[in-house]
């Protein structure tokens, strides 16, 4: 198949239907026709597919979870609730809705800084694992154990020593606010023992967006070993220890897939490890954005076409307050262009440079800068691929008082 796209082509996930871009089988303008657009449209085949491929690859005793944040929608919790084993949420909202989806609160883990008194105590009544990552929450959570019938289950979430090579962005290896630097950690555990909290385990996260493999599996071994040592200031036997995520999906050109045989690979002998080191204790790795990342497009159409000096802008109706992410406003350091096609002309040949911008009155509002694409009218769908992670959640939707997008899950 020939598609008309500036970027990485995520091809496994799209169809050319005559020229028009089509979803699980459905063409754009229909799906448009059927939702309204702007709109994030959302592969649950592609999920499914995902799923199914790491899983095929990494040794069948990795646990698999999704972080909720990378997308939330109601529909795309469900479905991913259905393919992986457990939820990681971020907060008593996401939890909430997790809940009312009816996943079980044992199949979720909680992590984030500042976790109210509320959040925490909303957590032990559903019977989530909490990760804790202060002596304040500890603290808390023994409080709440003596007033709420069932123990607080816990997890220790450490600050490591190490970070993630080669990562988009890292959050360990420094001074943080996540979790408990591991040289406080043996103290954590006596303040859970003495609280009398049920202690499960570890959380042990470095950071996220990485195309390297190799640096991923680094972190995945480092975290082991720093398990194996916190171990034994442990106050029970550890039962989960969850080493992470990281899995980066491409965005841009030049940008390779990640390869998971080195990853696989080297879960196979840290499986075997903790097998030996840890027995009982299940290793877990977290994934968002690389379990919905490729699944989401997003569309929005060209409401006019301006030449200024020369160059050509397409002026559509969605920009940077419905995907914050594509304007290279949330956490790139050089703003770089996300995948874009003009998705009824995907046969067109590309002759013409052009500008994606939105409708907000800042020149951040830029979709695509100076891309090779087919010539655009008013009336045409753009589509921006990878916009299935922190996409609609993370975007501000009310600057400048436009309507909201769309979503759907199809
Ligand atoms: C954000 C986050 C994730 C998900 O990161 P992705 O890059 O979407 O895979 C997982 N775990 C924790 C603790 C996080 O903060």
């Amino acid at each position: 198949m020939t598609i008309s796209i500036a970027g990485y082509c995520p091809i496994e996930y799209v169809d050319n239907d005559g020229g028009v871009l089509a979803l699980s089988g459905q063409r754009i303008d229909g799906l448009v026709a059927k939702y309204g657009a702007p709109i994030y449209l959302y592969q649950a085949s592609a999920m499914r597919q995902r799923v199914a491929e790491l899983r095929a690859c990494l040794p069948s005793e990795v646990l698999l979870s999704y972080a909720v944040k990378a997308n939330p929608m109601p529909e795309v919790i469900e479905c991913m609730a259905s393919l992986v084993d457990g939820l990681d949420i971020a907060s008593g909202g996401e939890m909430t809705t997790a809940l009312e989806l009816g996943v079980a609160g044992e199949r979720m883990s909680f992590a984030g800084p500042a976790k109210s008194e509320q959040e925490l105590s909303q957590a032990v009544g559903a019977g989530v694992l909490v990760n804790v990552e202060s002596f304040r929450e500890i603290a808390v959570l023994k409080r709440l154990s003596r007033t709420m019938s069932g123990r607080a289950r816990v997890a220790v979430r450490v600050n490591p020593d190490f970070e993630l090579k080669a990562a988009g962005m890292r959050m360990g290896g420094g001074p943080k606010q996540f979790g408990i630097d591991a040289d406080q950690v043996p103290e954590a555990l006596r303040a859970i023992g003495e609280a009398e909290l049920a202690f499960e385990g570890f959380h042990i996260y470095w950071g996220s967006q990485s195309l390297s493999a190799g640096a991923i599996a680094d972190a995945q071994s480092k975290s082991v070993d720093l398990a194996i040592a916190l171990a034994k200031s442990a106050p029970g036997p550890v039962r989960m220890l969850n080493i992470g995520g990281g899995f980066g999906i491409p965005y841009f050109p030049g940008d390779a897939r990640l390869s998971l045989s080195e990853i696989s690979a080297n879960l196979v002998k840290l499986e075997s490890r903790v097998r030996h080191e840890l027995p009982g204790a299940a290793l877990k790795i977290e994934l968002g954005r690389y379990l919905v990342g490729e699944a989401g497009v997003y569309v929005c159409r060209v409401v006019d076409r301006k030449i200024s000096k020369g160059q050509v802008f397409l002026i559509t109706d969605g920009g940077l307050h419905h995907h914050l992410a594509a304007t290279g406003n949330f956490g790139q350091v050089i703003r770089r262009n996300y995948p874009v096609a003009i998705a009824n002309r995907l046969n067109d040949p590309a002759t013409e440079t052009a500008s994606i911008v939105g409708p907000l009155c800042t020149p951040l509002d830029l979709l695509a800068d100076r891309v090779l694409l087919p010539r655009a009218e008013e009336g045409d769908l753009i589509a921006v691929f990878q916009s299935g992670a922190y996409g609609y959640s993370a975007s501000p939707k009310d600057f400048l008082g436009h309507p909201y997008p769309r979503q759907a899950l199809v």
